[in-house]
């Protein structure tokens, strides 16, 4: 029997709307538009959609955006630049410098200078920490993205084992730390592995949950897979011209008991999260002028 689909898109689509009549309660309290701002450095295709995609949605929520387009040649000092005028701009809330830059800028030299409480990627190491800490001040977009999906779904997670394939600062290492804190969709045992594990299969084996964030194309296959558990895709690669997960789908569907699709699965959550920073950024720069409902 196949798996149970999990449909991101819609659940996504459902907080997006929530999203959008906070946004418009912010804005009747305090007369404030909050505005994410994202950098785009180089001509990277994918870069160019996925930043598309997030401003399309910011709109659609109400929320004030820009795209500030830098060409390949600029230098890691003017990039940083930008962002020190960005931070300085009090009309803005939101930084998102969008990933990867060009080989002549140290990535992680520009997140440091985003201001912390614009930065709704959580990438800072102030933000970072506090996450570590189990008291955040934004939650990472695509992690937190996958535990709503969880909640919403209504996976029980507390106690169970939850194996993450994966251990980059963007995807599987907040996401661990997420689900092993004490909260709802969490108090998990959680393991993570990447690509120095060994005997990978044994481990993923054991998994109640299975997330999958490596970027290797239908890397999981069923046998990784214990008949019964949750898969989550979050990997997003590009074969033949078409989308596809880490995982093969539809063997491992026959096995799961639920599933995420790529496309539709823990992506379109990953804007709808971004969305909800930006108001959260916002919240945390702008005084409400009257107590209320912000
Ligand atoms: P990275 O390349 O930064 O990290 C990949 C991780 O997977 C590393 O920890 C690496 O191990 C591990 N890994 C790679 N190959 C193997 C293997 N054969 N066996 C076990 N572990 C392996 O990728 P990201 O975390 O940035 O992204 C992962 C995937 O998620 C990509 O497909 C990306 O496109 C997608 N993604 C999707 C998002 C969404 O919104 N849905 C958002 C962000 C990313 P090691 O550390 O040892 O090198």
């Amino acid at each position: 029997m196949s798996g149970r689909l999990i449909d991101g898109k819609q659940i996504a689509a459902d907080l997006r709307g929530n999203v959008a009549r906070r946004v418009q309660e912010f804005r009747d309290a305090t007369g404030v538009i909050p505005r994410l701002v994202a950098v785009l450095t180089g001509d990277d295709p994918a870069s160019a959609v996925y930043v598309k995609n997030k401003h399309t949605a910011c709109e659609a929520a109400g929320l004030g955006t820009e795209v500030i387009r830098l060409p390949h040649q600029t230098t890691e000092a003017e990039l940083l630049q930008v962002v020190h005028r960005l931070n300085a701009d009090p009309t803005l809330h939101g930084i998102l410098v969008q990933l990867p830059v060009p080989p002549q800028i140290n990535p992680q030299r520009v997140l440091d200078a985003v201001a912390p409480l614009k930065d709704v990627d959580c990438f800072h190491p102030e933000n970072v920490g506090l996450l570590v800490q189990g008291r955040p001040r934004f939650l990472p977009c695509t992690p937190a993205g996958v535990q709503r999906l969880l909640i919403h779904e209504q996976i029980p997670t507390a106690g169970r084992h939850i194996v993450v394939l994966g251990r980059s600062d963007i995807v599987g290492k907040p996401l661990a730390l997420m689900l092993m804190q004490k909260g709802t969709g969490a108090n998990a045992t959680v393991t993570v592995c990447h690509s120095q594990t060994r005997d990978l299969a044994a481990i993923t084996r054991t998994a109640d949950i299975l997330v999958a964030a490596i970027g290797v194309p239908r890397f999981v296959t069923a046998e990784m897979v214990r008949p019964g558990a949750v898969v989550i895709d979050v990997g997003i690669n590009r074969v033949d011209g078409r989308l596809c997960g880490d995982v093969d789908f539809e063997p491992v569907r026959e096995v799961a008991e639920a599933i995420t699709p790529v496309p539709g699965g823990v992506g379109p959550m990953t804007i709808a999260l971004l969305l909800e920073n930006t108001l959260t950024a916002a919240r945390l720069q702008v005084v409400p002028r009257s107590p209320g409902t912000v």
